[in-house]
């Protein structure tokens, strides 16, 4: 049902059951101290009830819950008679009395015999039977009575002894209500001259009221009916009953049929009633009835779920929780979150009031501040010690949260520890199979500004950072296709390092520098023949006295080149062009030799080995024509010896015949392209 309907309808049940039973009590005997007591002690407890809801005086409202229901049973004992009655008067209604007849004395009868006694005694009575307008007006002076209609009652009360025989009985809902009632005399003239003041009264009530009035004459013993301002006198005993039962429901039939005229003819009489008659009352119950709700409202307890995200930070000790958050507060800066992990999802069930749940709306938050001690013992996250709240950290009064999810999410809290790592090429992943096979990485590898850094990690791993067990790696880095020059990189901890709760510390950056230069390139195999010389001239070796043995005298080289291709591709005709461009040069100006200064000493005569030399009788730089590359300081000529790398020096007799003496050829000292 709509939230508002259901709210309507509570309120306007309780407020007609507060109405009816405000009405009831005006109807209890009269003013009495009994009835103001009753109200006063309702008035104080619904007050101090709600004090106590509004104050949050939980004792106060235990203590007035377990005495209210004492206090209905007292109440109900001090009205015993008022209760009686007014069940009886529910039994008498026309329609529970049709559903459930019951066997009662008829009054009727009562009153037929008690005035058909006294006709035939010659007592004087009037009695007045109430219908549908009370006759409350005329008892205010009177005796109230308030007894069963019966025969000796009456003829007892209009004994003309009697305390109570001067005036008029008034029966209202088959009970004597009161003795001793005056009743306002008939102006009809015509009557006034031949009647006395019983008949007068009797007719002059009819006259003024719905009632049905019955007179017992004392002069005469003759007996009247009146009804609507008509009497019908001296009737005969023998009707009497039948005339006086006649009367009765015809009156009633009247009065109904009225009743049912006033009704359809207008709901605005209805509505104009409601809006205006005892208006104090009914607004007293609405009020009354707004009250009672609004404190039951207040102490319905309902569950209800919600879904928290797990965030983890230092301590914060104002701030403002989000919804949908559990903020996990850890003790200081050097500590860390292990479980729940951060970004974790919890459904937790919130009991509380409808009214606390409703404050809540859709959304809560909650926020714990994990102390020292408890993040050491750990153990089941105290869902108890949380701080609810509806988004401005206010806290939620009296919501109990517990977890949904099973099992119970754990609280395990680590330490943070910080140490230098100084920073090695080796801890760059490089992927460089996308890189343009042209270009290579500079053997020297990456280097780093700066070469070391700070790092902060669980306490009990970081002295094993940097060992075999726990490698310190950063970031892979892949290189790419079009990469041809320098990479300038800012790289993080690898991600199995952050996974463990490794990160750099604040303001801390990792910037590597990868230098990029053109690829090796084998230009070629060559064979030269190794030449005997002799530079140092302070040894009195000749190098006609020295020959090479013979597997020896052909050196054989590789010739690569580095940066010094044009961007074409290769194979095409400018890079076969340069091939043998470079080819050519080398065929040319490569010198390779054997030096007899490099003989050990008191090799004199035996011989020994030596090392091969090798080096290019002119710069290449100037020699060969490399327009686009010769700027280039990392481009490179290099020759690299692949026989043996030094050959073994035979003394040679004077005029040995073999071999023409090597020519000297014009050898320039080594430069940096000699190996
Ligand atoms: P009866 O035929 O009995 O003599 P009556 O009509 O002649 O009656 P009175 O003789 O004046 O009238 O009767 C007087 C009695 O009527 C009083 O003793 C009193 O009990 C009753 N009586 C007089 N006035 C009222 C009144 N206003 N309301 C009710 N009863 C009244
Ligand atoms: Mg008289």
């Amino acid at each position: 049902m709509n939230q508002e309907v259901a709210w309507a309808l509570q309120g306007l049940i309780l407020a007609t059951g507060i109405y009816l039973v405000l009405r009831f009590l005006r109807t209890t005997r009269g003013g009495g101290v009994l009835r103001g007591l009753a109200v006063a002690v309702l008035l104080l407890v619904f007050g101090l009830w709600g004090l106590a809801k509004l104050l949050v005086l939980e004792e106060l409202d235990h203590i007035l819950q377990s005495v209210s229901g004492y206090l209905v049973v007292i109440l109900a004992i001090l009205f015993q008679p008022e209760l009686r009655r007014g069940i009886t008067q529910l039994g008498d209604h026309p329609l529970l009395g049709r559903l459930v007849p019951t066997k009662r004395s008829d009054p009727v009868a009562e009153v037929v015999q008690a005035v058909l006694s006294m006709a035939s005694r010659q007592r004087g009575a009037l009695i007045a039977f109430e219908r549908e307008l009370s006759l409350e007006a005329y008892m205010e002076n009177a005796v109230r009575v308030d007894s069963e209609v019966g025969r000796l009652i009456l003829e007892s009360v209009f004994h003309p002894g009697s305390a109570l025989h001067d005036g008029a009985v008034v029966l209202r809902n088959g009970r004597v209500a009161a003795a001793t009632c005056l009743f306002p005399l008939t102006e009809n003239i015509e009557i006034a001259k031949s009647t006395g003041t019983r008949h007068r009264a009797a007719l002059g009530l009819t006259e003024e009221t719905d009632a049905i009035t019955v007179t017992v004459s004392e002069e005469t013993g003759g007996i009247s009916i009146a009804c609507r301002g008509q009497m019908a006198r001296d009737i005969p005993p023998q009707q009497f009953e039948e005339r006086l039962r006649a009367t009765l429901e015809d009156g009633q039939a009247h009065s109904e049929t009225g009743a049912a005229e006033q009704r359809s003819f207008s709901l605005t009489n209805f509505l104009k009633e409601l809006f205006t008659r005892d208006l104090l009352r009914k607004a007293g119950a609405c009020a009354l009835a707004g009250t009672m709700l609004y404190l039951s409202h207040q102490d319905i307890s309902i569950s209800r779920d919600f879904s928290l995200r797990v965030t983890a930070s230092g301590p914060v000790p104002g701030g403002r929780s989000h919804l949908g958050e559990l903020a996990l507060l850890l003790p200081g800066d050097d500590y860390h979150l292990l479980s729940p992990a951060d970004g974790a999802m919890f459904e937790i069930s919130v009991t509380g009031t409808r009214a606390q749940l409703d404050d809540l709306g859709i959304g809560l938050g909650g926020r714990l501040s994990i102390s020292r001690d408890l993040a050491q013992a750990g153990g089941e996250l105290p869902i108890e010690t949380v701080r609810w709240s509806t988004g401005d950290w206010s806290e939620g009064v009296g919501l109990r949260a517990r977890w949904k999810s099973n099992p119970t999410p754990k609280l395990e809290v680590g330490r943070f520890g910080r140490r230098r790592l100084e920073l090695t090429p080796a801890q760059v992943q490089l992927d460089r199979s996308q890189l343009n096979p042209r270009y290579e990485i500079d053997p020297a590898g990456p280097s780093f500004n700066p070469t070391s850094v700070d790092v902060v990690g669980p306490a009990h791993l970081i002295p094993l950072l940097g060992s075999p067990k726990l490698p310190f790696l950063l970031e892979p880095l892949a290189l790419d296709p079009t990469d041809s020059t320098d990479r300038h990189e800012r790289l993080g901890l690898a991600r199995d390092l952050a996974a463990e709760g490794f990160s750099l510390a604040d303001g801390e950056t990792i910037n590597v520098t990868l230098e990029l230069i053109p690829a090796k390139v084998l230009v070629g195999e060559l064979e030269q023949e190794i030449a005997l010389v002799c530079l140092d001239a302070s040894t009195r070796h000749t190098p006609s006295d020295w020959s090479i043995s013979e597997p020896s005298r052909i050196a054989r080289f590789r010739i690569w080149a580095q940066g010094l291709f044009p961007k074409a591709e290769p194979g095409s005709p400018a890079h076969v062009q340069r091939t043998s461009a470079i080819r050519e040069f080398a065929r040319e100006h490569l010198r390779v030799f054997v030096d007899l200064a490099d003989l050990p000493r008191g090799a004199a005569t035996t011989g020994g080995t030596v090392p091969v030399h090798l080096t290019f009788a002119r710069d290449w730089r100037s020699s060969l024509d490399l327009p686009e590359v010769a700027v280039d300081t990392r481009a490179d000529l290099h020759v690299e010896l692949v026989s043996e790398t030094s050959v073994l020096l035979m003394g040679r007799e004077p005029g040995e015949s073999g071999a023409a003496p090597a020519s000297l050829y014009p050898i320039t000292p080594p430069s940096r392209e000699q190996q």
